[in-house]
């Protein structure tokens, strides 16, 4: 059997109609760029989050650069980050002149260590990113509480985390302002490039509306900083139909994990662990094992696809090898980057394909057991990770699209 990473057609086979009928009425309507169905789409997307407006740009590290730019985040400012996210967190912060400043994450969900939070605060600081990684919603009381003490803005990386949910609140209502991308392979994906920033902030939502658009306020008046990050018609078009199916798509994921758990818990792999104040939409279903790279192959043997979010953290990137960071600092994060592996995941799995992947996992780490006693997978509690964190609940890991260079 093959099983790929993701299968966008098999997902859009169902709205297929719909989609081709959208995409021709653009076609035939001759407006491209921004218009009636991008600000439908927003005030949906907007309702969606429960949050008051949302303005479409052209991908998600746009959303995040746009959003820190609208709160005046700029050279000298000091943005917190996690340690284990997609390059596009940090490299937000490094566009706007600020400095990210990296937080390593927690051993069980692989999301920030909020304990670790305000250690990383100096007077520099003024916002802190946190990142919904996989799909799992960040603990978001105690990051807001430390915000709202050092007076900081916080501005959620939803990327990874379309229709997740924190007690209760959907993740892009709870900071001052969220950036999600609709990269294909993202829980709501457009097709090709897209990101929206949503915010309840009607000031903050004018400037990224100019920002995006030329830095215009009014037509021809170039007030702010002239960019170009509009969210193309088309797209939009796409994503309205596609945000329909949302729900029904995150609730699909949940119920692959649910299965995947049911095979792979209590055995060699960390699964992933829910808490049941965050909905978890399941991004990506990335477990830990010790041999990661056996079980790669031998899954590729199989015919699984499979990926790495990430094989790299943010601070051993060469392209952050000035930043000051080393080797060693962000210990969780170094060690998480060698042992995760993201197994197949999208909506239109099929529960045969579900089982074969838990049971091709078991196989190899049975058969790597008998085989050679060093090599064996470790258990759960031998895979020790310095517990940094005092907190925590379980919620969980999730990671980003394979198809992402
Ligand atoms: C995908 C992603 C981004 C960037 O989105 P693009 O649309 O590719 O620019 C930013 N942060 C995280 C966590 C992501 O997964």
């Amino acid at each position: 059997m093959k099983v790929p990473f993701i299968d966008l057609e098999a997902q859009h086979q169902p709205i297929r109609d719909e989609l081709r009928r959208a995409l021709y009425r653009v076609m035939d309507d001759g407006a491209f760029i921004l218009g009636e169905e991008v600000t439908l789409f927003e005030q949906e997307f907007a309702g969606y989050c429960g949050a008051s407006y949302a303005v479409g740009v052209d991908c998600g590290l746009s959303a995040l650069k746009l959003a820190l730019l609208a709160f005046g985040i700029g050279a000298g400012d000091e943005v917190v980050i996690p340690a284990n996210t997609f390059i596009a967190t940090a490299s937000a912060v490094t566009f706007t002149g600020a400095r990210p400043v990296l937080v390593d994450v927690d051993a069980t969900t692989f999301n920030i260590d909020v304990t670790q939070i305000e250690s990383a605060i100096t007077p520099r600081t003024r916002a802190i990113i946190p990142v919904h990684l996989y799909g799992q919603a960040v603990d978001m009381d105690p990051v807001m509480d430390t915000a709202a003490c050092h007076d900081l803005i916080v501005i959620e990386d939803a990327c990874q985390a379309h229709g997740a949910r924190y007690k209760g609140r959907s993740v892009g209502s709870i900071g001052h302002a969220a950036a999600f991308s609709f990269y294909p392979s993202k829980n709501l994906g457009a097709f090709g490039d897209g990101g929206i920033v949503v915010t309840s902030d009607s000031e903050v939502a004018n400037r990224v509306q100019a920002l995006r658009n030329y830095g215009q306020e009014q037509r021809y008046v170039h007030s702010l900083e002239p960019h170009n990050h509009r969210l193309d018609t088309i797209q939009a078009s796409v994503l309205r139909i596609k945000l329909r199916q949302l729900d029904e798509w995150n609730e699909a994921r949940r119920s692959m994990a649910r299965t995947y758990e049911s095979q792979l818990s209590g055995g060699e792999v960390v699964t992933p662990s829910e808490s049941p104040d965050f909905r978890h939409v399941y991004h990506l279903y990335v477990i830990r094992v010790r041999d990661r790279e056996s079980l790669q192959r031998h899954l590729r043997e199989e015919g699984i696809d499979t990926g790495i979010h990430y094989p790299t953290p943010v601070h051993l990137q060469p392209y952050y090898a000035n930043s000051g960071y080393r080797q060693g600092q962000f210990p969780v994060a170094e060690q998480l980057s060698g042992e995760i592996l993201s197994l197949p995941m999208f909506p239109a799995m099929l529960a045969e394909q579900v089982e074969y992947v838990g049971s091709s996992v078991l196989a190899h780490l049975s058969g790597s057991q008998k085989g050679d006693r060093k090599n064996r997978q470790p258990k759960r509690e031998e895979i020790s990770i310095p517990q940094t964190s005092t907190s925590v609940e379980s919620y969980e890991p999730r990671a980003v699209p394979t198809d992402k260079a």
